[in-house]
């Protein structure tokens, strides 16, 4: 730094001494600035020199030792490679965007050196993106089977291999957990087991509680951290509550059955008793009927049956006849000379008819 100071004073005092040059510039027309130039040769020189020499620190990799060179530097670039430095050089920056951001804005280096150093690093930093795409794009739970283990073993190879200034930049998550569930499934464990028939699990019926039935409780005898590694366990918790649905609607359509054999049968029945009591008024109605006929043949046999009896009283009642005459009277008529009983109706028919002053009827 004391260095850097004492050439920055070389610099001032040249400058300096270039104002009575600048007196004598119409005498012999050299231009100021070249002789300024001239004048801060040896400076000049010192300076580039701790340029090239925070070049190769950069290069090396050694950024603060170049830091310290370039700082206050006027030469060339040195405000860019400064500013490089400090981006390459920051450990804070762990992500993968805000490491880009910080080197896109140190992109105008000149010196070639440098700048092909740059293009490494981008290019560095441009393979970190796409593993971490590669990662991102891991589908955990549907992707990670046997088939794929080449493909996973292959991307974590890769992030193995990362250079460690970009792998701090990397979200590993998905890929630790692909390849902890590829290690189950290729060991066969328990958990690779379950893994694998939860994914081999067909569509859905009611033919289905028993397989799913086990997988769930093999899935419960787990511990708590195995159970974490069960990755596709919502396919299993999706199923079984796809089976509930099913058996819930099996239910309900019974039920409706049996509710409406019920109500169909509670209306045979109601249709029955109807037509049993209709049955049954109708042959009330009927027995009434016959009744009131029964009742009024035997008003009326009574009423001729009386009629007869009326009849026959009226016949049967005794009259009197005497010897002559063709009369018939009531007892003690006056008109009976001698008298004789008989009956009405005999009398009659013998041709007797009733004495008008007994009037026997
Ligand atoms: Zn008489």
């Amino acid at each position: 730094m004391l260095k850097k100071k004492l050439t920055m004073g070389l610099i001032a005092v040249c400058l300096l001494g270039g104002t009575s040059v600048a007196l004598r510039q119409e005498e012999d027309e050299v231009p100021l600035s070249l002789l300024a130039t001239r004048m801060a040769e040896p400076a000049a020189e010192t300076i580039q020199n701790d340029y090239q020499k925070a070049v190769s620190y950069i290069l090396d990799e050694k950024y603060t030792e170049a830091m310290e060179l370039l700082e206050d530097s006027q030469y060339q670039d040195s405000a860019a490679l400064y500013e490089y430095c400090t981006v390459v050089n920051d450990t804070e920056i762990v992500k993968i965007e805000d490491c880009r951001k910080a080197l896109e804005s140190c992109s105008n280096i000149e010196n070639a050196a440098v700048a092909a150093q740059y293009d490494t690093v981008m290019n560095r930093l441009e393979t970190t993106e796409e593993l971490q795409k590669l990662i991102d794009q891991i589908n955990v739970e549907e992707i990670v089977t046997l088939d794929n283990s080449e493909e996973l073993h292959k991307l974590y190879t890769a992030v193995a291999d990362t250079d460690p200034r970009y792998a701090r930049m990397l979200s590993t998550k998905k890929l630790d957990t692909a390849m902890s569930v590829l290690a189950n499934l290729e060991e066969g464990n328990e958990i690779g087991v379950l893994i694998t028939e939860i994914a081999a699990l067909p569509e859905v019926t009611l033919e289905s509680e028993e397989s799913i039935g086990t997988l769930m409780s093999q899935y419960n005898s787990l511990s708590a951290d195995q159970k974490k590694e069960v990755v596709n366990y919502k396919d299993l918790k999706n199923a079984d509550q796809k089976l509930q649905t099913l058996k819930k609607e099996k239910k309900e359509a019974e039920d409706k059955a049996a509710k409406e054999a019920a109500e169909l049968a509670a209306k045979e029945a109601a249709e029955k008793a109807a037509a049993e009591q209709a049955a049954r008024e109708a042959e009330e109605k009927a027995a009434a009927e016959a009744l009131a006929a029964q009742q009024a043949a035997e008003a009326e046999a009574a009423r001729t049956r009386a009629a007869q009896e009326a009849v026959e009283a009226y016949n049967n009642t005794t009259v009197y006849i005497s010897n002559s005459g063709h009369k018939y009277h009531e007892a003690g008529c006056y008109h009976l000379k001698s008298s004789h009983p008989i009956s009405r109706g005999e009398a009659i028919a013998q041709g007797y008819t009733p004495c008008a002053h007994c009037n026997p009827g």
